[in-house]
């Protein structure tokens, strides 16, 4: 059988430099493990304008539909502030995401151990804290029509349209029962029932998607802006939350930020299986390019690493591997490395980019 193939899209600002550090992992797989991929890189965002006046190629385009697995390292800088919004970087992570149907973006909060305190919640709230919001990518008010600015009488009126149809709302119910059973087994439903028909019409099919083809997982439903104080106040309630995209933006990040840097926060983004059963899927860090820090070797390519893990976990079916990854971080950091974003105000001397991927390849090679 042929190798798994991964399309890597490392992007602008530190997007490149945590992207070698995935490498030196990918690599690492495949000498240590014989878990071989066939690995091909392409330009996109600022680096794909710079070469080709695009932010993404339509032959990139076409490699990211045949790829089993693509993984993107960030976008955007201000060097391209400028630009016509047409070819800013971050339309070409749009294209992939609407191109690619990902309609499914899976957003971790775990809490590693050795980083309990670093979070702005109690340590005793989020020790052991893993959960993964499911939001709904595609459609919803970012894409409903009609939309715009209209002039109304002598005064202007905005106008955004929160739609879903039936199917929409089903597919990323399924998408979070799936990955519920992989995990607790435990669903919980987001939306505003109270005020929105989409709300209602939202509760209804993820309800009937349950009974008919997930009755074994607990499912329950709760008002989104409930839901987000239920989020700071006990995190642990939580194993799977599925919501739609404006609710899922909001209380993805929140969560994020229960587990600290915004260098440790990996994410998914799937959308239908292929002819070869695997979903069409990006995985990417949350953090854009960083232009702060760029250049400068001090990124922390966890995130990017966790991402990977991801991949390994959602596109592969290589739970175990994923494990091994997210274990040897766990070490480093248990060791006390940190790249200087989880140094605490009391500081301490930080690793750069390359020493903390190193030194992740060593916890790798202590594993086996
Ligand atoms: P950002 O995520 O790039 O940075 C926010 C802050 O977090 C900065 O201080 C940065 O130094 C720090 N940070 C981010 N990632 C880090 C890491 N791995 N290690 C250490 N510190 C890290 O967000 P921003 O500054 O608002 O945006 C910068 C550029 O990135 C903009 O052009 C924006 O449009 C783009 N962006 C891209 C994506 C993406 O590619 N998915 C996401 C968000 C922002």
């Amino acid at each position: 059988m042929a190798n798994p193939s991964l399309l890597i899209l490392a992007g602008d600002g530190i997007g490149p430099e945590v992207m070698a550090e995935v490498k030196k992992i990918v690599a690492w797989m495949g000498d240590r493990r014989g878990i071989v991929f066939d690995v091909s890189e392409d330009l996109v965002g600022g680096a794909a304008y710079d070469a080709h006046g695009t932010p993404l190629t339509d032959a990139t385009m076409a490699r990211a539909q045949a790829a089993d697995a693509v993984l993107l390292g960030a976008v955007g800088g201000p060097k391209y502030d400028r630009l016509d919004f047409s070819v800013k970087p971050e339309r070409g992570l749009l294209r992939l995401r609407k191109e690619m149907d990902l309609f499914a973006n899976l957003r971790p909060a775990q809490c590693f151990d050795a980083l309990a305190d670093f979070s702005s919640l109690k340590e005793e709230v989020v020790a052991g804290l893993d959960i993964m919001i499911v939001r709904e990518l595609t459609s919803g008010v970012y894409f409903g029509e009609p939309r715009g600015i209209f002039k109304e009488g002598n005064e202007r009126v905005g106008i955004n349209t929160q739609r879903y149809t039936e199917s929409e709302i089903a597919r990323v119910a399924r998408a979070a029962f799936d990955l519920a059973r992989k995990r607790s087994n435990k669903v919980c439903s987001m939306e505003k029932a109270n005020v929105m028909e989409s709300g209602i019409l939202w509760r209804d099919v993820v309800q009937e998607v349950h009974d008919r083809d997930y009755p074994d997982v607990e499912l329950s439903h709760m008002y989104a802006d409930a839901g987000a104080m239920q989020l700071v106040r006990w995190p642990k309630q939580f194993d799977v939350i599925v919501t739609d995209n404006l609710f899922g933006d909001l209380l993805s990040d929140a969560a994020a930020m229960l587990t600290g840097s915004l260098g440790m926060l990996p994410s998914a983004s799937l959308g239908a299986p292929m002819a070869n059963g695997r979903p069409k899927a990006m995985y990417e860090p949350v953090h854009g390019s960083a232009p702060d820090i760029a250049g400068q070797g001090k990124a922390n390519p966890i995130a990017c690493i966790l991402s990977f893990a991801m991949a390994l976990r959602y596109s592969f079916d290589m739970g175990e591997e994923a494990t091994r990854i997210e274990s040897a971080i766990e070490k480093v950091l248990a060791d006390g490395l940190r790249t200087a974003d989880l140094l605490g105000p009391e500081g301490g001397a930080p690793v750069g980019t390359a020493a903390m991927g190193d030194a992740i390849v060593a916890a790798l090679d202590a594993s086996l």
